[in-house]
């Protein structure tokens, strides 16, 4: 395989999101040889493992079983990761912390970011790491900015798909074929037993936005397929020489 000068960072609020969301994106990714790191703000310790807190056990415990889930997963989909413990429910925006990422990006310098939707009424940690996550794309496209590294370019973003779209506002305008790479992210699902109750839905979510594909790109046939898909919302336009 070549290797690839691309690098994809995903901001993640909690430690599973990457995992439903993009997981797909981010094997793609690591499967072209280019570099993916995901940077989880917090281990969803608080809002994202119920089942934890229901067999008792204690916070710090509970973040160490998150971290450890989340690092299988993301080795599964190829990925580096890293965590910024910044606490969830809530997620807390901050100067600070939103200053750690600008770092971020300036030392990964990525070439494509991921992140959460702008809109949920069910996690406002989601949408807090949606906007630190693009100020901090601003900020260190600023060459004033007081951090190391070169100033970032213009990485587009994408936002990945949240629990419950239409409430998000998320109507997709990209559709990802990761059927080259379900294996890998059924692999990393199956990671987080945490949160196993989300392993059929968002199983079944890839054949139903692979069926959207095979129609967004080829005649309505009818023939059976097993494509599976990813939908995103791209934020910034597209720049091209040429319409396709
Ligand atoms: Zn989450």
């Amino acid at each position: 395989m070549e290797p690839s000068n691309g690098s994809l960072l995903v901001v993640s609020a909690h430690a599973g999101d990457f995992v439903w969301r993009a997981g797909g994106a981010i094997a793609l990714a690591a499967r072209r040889g280019e570099r993916a790191t995901v940077v989880c703000l917090s281990f969803g310790e608080r809002g994202e493992s119920a089942r934890a807190w229901r067999e008792g056990r204690g916070l710090a415990e509970i973040k160490a079983l998150r971290r450890a889930e989340a690092e299988a997963a993301a080795a599964a989909l190829g990925a580096d990761i890293r965590f910024l413990d910044a606490g969830d429910y809530p997620l807390v925006e901050s100067p600070e912390l939103t200053d750690r990422l600008v770092h971020v990006f300036r030392e990964l310098a990525p070439t494509v970011v991921l992140t959460h939707t702008l809109a949920d009424p069910y996690n406002g940690d989601h949408p807090a790491a949606a906007r630190m996550a693009l100020q901090a794309r601003v900020l260190a496209q600023a060459i004033g900015y007081d951090a190391p590294g070169e100033p970032l370019g213009a990485p587009p973003v994408f936002f990945f798909e949240p629990h419950q779209p239409e409430q998000c506002d998320f109507r997709p305008d990209v559709l990802l074929d990761i059927t080259p790479v379900f294996d890998a992210k059924r692999k990393a699902m199956e990671c987080l037993p945490a949160q196993q109750h989300m392993w059929e839905y968002y199983t079944d979510l890839a054949k139903r936005r692979g069926v959207q594909l095979k129609r967004n790109a080829s005649p309505n046939l009818g023939l059976p397929h097993s494509t599976m898909a990813e939908a995103y919302v791209r934020l910034y336009p597209q720049v091209t020489g040429e319409l396709a």
